[in-house]
């Protein structure tokens, strides 16, 4: 039987679909191939981890917001999308902050997204549940900052986030979304149509003709010519085009310690055991993706040997970065992947060779320094030391290039960025241009998150307690990463003494015999004691082959290290030392 409806009825009263603002922000997210969250949930962002969970995000929790900010850096380096950070207000957002100011000084791109109070109650400061005007704090921290507070910006809000983040230079990026935001509703149609699918998030930048003639005539020209890859180059993901420019060239090049692996780093033409010879002896030096910043003594000085003897090209992305220190007689900006390939069509098939005279020389300097520093590992004292502990782990890299290998502290970052070779790009990740403690649990989480590799973690005993609560989160989502921490009972080393003669132990010594491994444990995961290079190797095989979150507590001699690692000179009573000549 067929019914119809009386004329002039209305049609079926459906109410008109709605969308709140989680959802858009989901929808935005999604939009835009983003599939993982980093964060820390609490008022007001506790539902949004839940429902992007519930639509298959993959949403990792931490246990304090630096280090799910840090995840979120490493995941930007890595993947060349925007790693995002989720905090709640004021103090999560702070704690959020520190992680995204170092993305931005590293020129990772990553989003902190925080939840915040409402803008009525913050501009008028009548007090509200953890009340701050975060955009506010946030904008000199990071590239750009934005607020959205109508649910129809979300999508812009988004894109614009994204867009900052990635384009030209890319940093870290603040998205400040009051609580009330997220319980907007707007029609659903509407709302999905407001949403922006960024294309080309990341637009090329070629160089201009004539700044590629400049470069290619002065690299022509040079005597002694180097190449300086820094971690622009490996975030540039440009790694078959720069290992033939080195290769077409024929011209040493030096790593910076994430650029360790974009090629292997027994590469015939990798003068990083000679690197204080090819600094001070180079007449043409080629610096891509590399700041000449405090890392590399500011193009000046004594490492750098006599100034006018020096010339030199700069590829990179950001004009303002050129003359920042020295004069670049040949810029050559835009993105790595043009320049590089513009170079390379420019060199052709006949580029003439660096002289033999050039390459021999650094050779032998190679050949001597790798000499002596096979001799040192060679050792086997006993308590096991730096180099004792590094030599074993350098083999297991060896066997395990696809690894990824995290790195922090003051001498375990040095001896270890010195020691352990690099194969692959992007293999390592580090304390960055700030050189700052802290990252290891963040950027070992995010590693094992976005590539499914293994990650070993090789920290020192100061630097693995800023963010060691971490391994219960390490446990939590069972992910194969493999702690490795370098105890030797203090900051530097554990030999320190109080000089008032009172009962408290001296400012950088730590409890002594500290059993970092049973923290591992207490979370399900494997913990172990190593004392000697071989049970060290021993056990980092077996967390390779089981994939199991492992914590090798090593122990090594207290002695070993030196005040500050290689960056003595910074300390200000040094500085003294050195500057009055004593
Ligand atoms: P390192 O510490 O390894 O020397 P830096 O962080 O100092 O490296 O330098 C990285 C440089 O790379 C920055 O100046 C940044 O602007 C630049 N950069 C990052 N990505 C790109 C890219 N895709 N193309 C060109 N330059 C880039």
């Amino acid at each position: 039987m067929t019914s119809f409806a009386p004329v002039g009825a209305a049609p079926s009263a459906q109410p008109p679909a709605e969308i709140d603002g989680f959802q858009l922000l989901i929808n935005a997210l999604k939009l835009n191939g983003i599939d993982t969250l980093f964060g820390l949930p609490g008022i007001p962002i506790t539902d949004l981890t839940r429902k992007a969970q519930a639509q298959g995000m993959r949403v990792i929790s931490f246990r304090h917001e630096q280090n799910a900010g840090n995840a979120a850096a490493a995941a930007g380096y890595l993947t060349q999308k925007p790693g995002i950070c989720l905090t709640v207000s004021a103090p999560g957002f702070l704690n959020g902050l520190s992680a995204l100011a170092n993305a931005t000084v590293n020129c990772f791109p990553m989003i902190l997204i925080s939840g915040s109070s409402e803008r009525e109650i913050v501009d008028l400061q009548q007090g509200d549940y953890e009340e701050m005007d975060q955009l506010a704090v946030a904008k000199p921290l990071c590239k750009a900052a934005y607020r959205v507070l109508h649910a129809q910006d979300i999508g812009v809000g988004i894109a614009r986030a994204i867009r900052a983040a990635l384009s030209g230079r890319p940093g870290g990026v603040y998205l400040d979304l009051p609580a009330k935001l997220f319980g907007q509703t707007m029609d659903a149609a509407a709302g999905q149509a407001s949403l922006i699918k960024v294309v080309d998030a990341a637009p090329r930048q070629l160089p201009a003709p004539e700044a590629v003639e400049r470069a290619l005539a002065l690299l022509k020209n040079a005597k002694r010519p180097l190449i300086l890859l820094g971690k622009g180059a490996a975030y540039a993901q440009a790694d078959a085009d720069i290992r033939a420019l080195v290769e077409t060239s024929g011209v040493p090049y030096l790593p910076m310690s994430m650029a360790k692996g974009l090629l292997p780093d027994n590469h015939v033409l990798s003068a990083s055991a000679a690197r204080s010879y090819v600094l001070a002896e180079a007449d043409v030096v080629l610096l891509v993706g590399a700041r000449l910043n405090w890392l590399l003594s500011h193009g000046k000085g004594k490492t750098w040997g006599a100034p006018q003897a020096k010339q030199f090209i700069q590829i990179d992305i950001s004009p303002t970065e050129m003359d920042s220190n020295q004069p670049i007689a040949a810029p050559l900006v835009g993105d790595i992947g043009s320049c590089v390939a513009a170079l390379l069509r420019g060199m052709g098939s006949n580029w003439p060779q660096p002289s033999a005279q050039w390459i021999n020389a650094v050779a032998e300097r190679r050949d001597k320094n790798q000499a002596k520093m096979a001799e040192t590992l060679a050792q086997n004292p006993s308590p096991m030391n730096f180099h004792s502990a590094l030599g074993a782990i350098r083999e297991v890299i060896k066997a395990n290039p696809s690894a990824i290998l995290v790195n922090e502290g003051a001498n375990t970052l040095d001896f270890t960025r010195s020691i352990v070779d690099m194969y692959e790009p992007r293999k390592r990740l580090d304390v960055g241009t700030w050189g700052v403690m802290g990252i290891g649990m963040g950027f070992a989480v995010a590693a094992a998150v976005v590539t499914n590799k293994p990650v070993i973690a090789i920290e020192g005993d100061s630097a693995f307690g800023f963010s060691g609560m971490e391994v219960e989160t390490i446990c939590r989502y069972h992910l194969p990463v493999c702690i490795v921490v370098f105890n030797n009972n203090g900051v530097y080393r554990g030999t320190d003494v109080n000089a008032s003669g009172g009962a408290d132990v001296a400012p950088t010594v730590f409890v002594k015999g500290a059993r970092y491994d049973k923290m591992m444990e207490a979370f399900g995961g494997v913990g172990v004691l190593a004392s000697t290079p071989a049970e060290l190797s021993a056990a980092m095989h077996a967390a390779i082959a089981n994939g199991l979150p492992t914590l090798i507590n090593a122990v090594i001699d207290e002695t070993a290290g030196t005040e500050s690692g290689r960056i003595t000179m910074l300390n200000p009573q040094t500085a003294k030392k050195i500057n009055s000549g004593n």
